[in-house]
């Protein structure tokens, strides 16, 4: 028996509710994990012994409540669409396969990869239109640069219809996208980490990295953190081919990543 958004009478069920409930929890308590785990072992570690690689530096407890406040309501919105995105699988609406032989195993990579691309297109044009007008600006972004410095408590902390804004586009993905649940799962651990990363404020990817073919199109501290000191560039959300070919990558980028990487 699955369960069903709303009873015979059209009220919403107790099971809708209790399922928003534990993962509205699940989220939240993996944004408090990983993001504590990631200042401990990666930010404290690193600022006593490659200075150079710290980007943003600690700021005042008052701002970390505020984003960890914000990471707690956009936390309900994501549970929520986690039970619409469960209730839409099991009820058949979604391209989501548990059968690893349902397509070839090659396309497991190829579905993620694809499921990225698609988002990353969508957030990056979102992200430009939410810097476009000033009112839509200072209804739905100004809660996330309210942040200038960022640590990992800045990695979920938006305005609840962005989060929402945000997460609408995962349910639509995997409508047209056929994907196995544990790609889903996959995927959504890696956009946690690439936001906890991009928002850290500590470069963590070798000098290396800009010269290979693949890595050098992930984003990272030091680029995202351009983008909530100049608000006009930077607009990517894993990957920085759009800011590249749309012009909107930052100049100061090759200068910051050559002082954060450079061996100390
Ligand atoms: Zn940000
Ligand atoms: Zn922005």
């Amino acid at each position: 028996m699955y369960p069903e958004f709303l009873n015979k009478d059209y009220t919403v069920s107790t099971e809708f509710i209790y399922l928003a409930i534990v993962l509205a929890v699940f989220v939240f308590g993996r944004y408090l994990i990983l993001s504590g785990l990631y200042q401990k072992l990666i930010y404290d570690r690193l600022s006593k012994v490659l200075s150079n690689r710290i980007i943003s530096p600690k700021y005042p407890r008052d701002q970390q409540i505020r984003e960890i406040m914000w990471s707690g309501i956009g936390s309900i919105i994501f549970g929520l669409m986690g039970v619409v995105m469960i209730m839409g699988w099991q009820k058949g609406y979604t391209q989501i396969y548990s059968d690893f032989s349902t397509y070839p195993l090659w396309y497991l990579p190829i579905s993620l990869v694809v499921g990225m691309v698609l988002h990353e297109t969508y957030y990056y044009w979102l992200h430009r239109w939410m810097h476009h007008s000033r009112g839509i600006y200072k209804l739905i972004h100004k809660v996330h640069h309210d942040s200038v410095s960022t640590s990992v408590w800045t990695s979920f902390s938006f305005h609840p219809l962005e989060s929402l804004l945000q997460a609408i586009i995962i349910p639509v993905i995997i409508m047209i996208i056929p994907m196995h649940w544990v790609v889903l799962l996959v995927w959504l651990i890696l956009m946690t980490l690439s936001a906890i990363i991009n928002h850290a404020g500590v470069e963590i990817f070798p000098k290396a990295w800009r010269d290979n073919a693949v890595m050098k199109w992930l984003i990272g501290s030091t680029h995202h953190d351009i983008h909530h000191r100049r608000f006009t560039k930077n607009f990517g959300l894993y990957f920085t081919f759009w800011d590249i070919w749309m012009g909107t990558e930052s100049h100061e980028f090759d200068q910051r990543w050559n002082k954060a990487t450079a061996k100390a």
